[in-house]
């Protein structure tokens, strides 16, 4: 069943619930053509008004889960519907359990080598069966591409997970993707890191008040700049109630 599509800003949101999203992913392993899921959050939501190709990118995507409360409460706010938090980061572990217990195959595409064939091990010490039969670091030059490409195609996986941070998976999914014989393509960003254990999510406290991503911005000031989105994110969705209200 194809979930209910919302514009928050101009970007579609699919308004989905994380076995939905989890069911909707199995579903398309069915299919034919290769479908893509990306996630949706601020940071996003304000890059792609400036950035077409990332803007093209998001309309073209079959699934675009709201990964985090930002998006949920713009929805809401906007009376635009009911949306949950289906944040990427915690689809991938929820695919990849899906999949060790179906026999779906699995390739991971993006970060450090260490970091990538550490998500390879935690991921097989989790999902015990899991079949990962491809993994590779992200920093791949374009003149290495076409053998990647190849490489996956030999190994036709049924997901492939991209970690190449964002807008960069976008590009790469957009450009690549009709090449490549996949079901399913989720691009994760910074989530086999997390799964590595070389970043950690906030603790339970900040999770439940909705808080991670300002556990986030104070544990790595670093993402100080590109947080910026968030108070231009939300005097955007003030503004757009207002002027749906007038
Ligand atoms: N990365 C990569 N290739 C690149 C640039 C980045 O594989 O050319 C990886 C990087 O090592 C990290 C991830 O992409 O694992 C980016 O994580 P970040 O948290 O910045 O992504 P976000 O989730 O914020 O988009």
């Amino acid at each position: 069943m194809k979930p209910k599509r919302i514009e928050i800003l101009g970007i579609p949101v699919d308004c989905v619930t994380m076995d939905e999203a989890v069911d909707w992913a199995e579903s398309m392993i069915h299919g034919r053509q290769p479908c893509t899921v990306l996630a949706v959050n601020p940071e996003k939501i304000i890059r792609a008004q400036q950035d077409r190709e990332l803007l093209d990118q998001l309309r073209s995507a079959d699934l675009l889960i709201p990964d985090g409360i930002g998006v949920v409460l713009a929805a809401r706010l906007l009376g635009l519907g009911h949306a949950e938090r289906v944040p990427g980061s915690e689809l991938m572990p929820q695919l990849c359990e899906r999949a060790a217990s179906k026999g779906y195959t699995v390739f991971l595409f993006g970060a450090s080598t260490a970091v990538n064939q550490q998500a390879v091990a935690v991921l097989r010490d989790r999902y015990p069966g899991i079949r990962i039969v491809g993994s590779q670091h992200g920093y791949v030059k374009k003149e290495e591409m076409p053998s990647l490409v190849a490489r996956i195609n030999e190994c036709q996986p049924d997901l492939l997970f991209v970690a190449l941070g964002s807008p960069h998976q976008e590009l790469w999914m957009s450009r690549y993707l009709p090449q490549l014989k996949v079901k399913v393509c989720q691009g994760v960003g910074g989530t086999f890191d997390v799964i590595a254990g070389r970043v950690r999510r906030a603790p339970k406290f900040f999770r439940s008040l909705h808080l991670e991503w300002f556990y986030r911005l104070t544990s790595n000031p670093g993402r100080l700049r590109r947080q910026t989105a968030l108070p231009i994110f939300a005097y955007r969705i003030l503004k757009e109630r207002f002027i749906r209200a007038a």
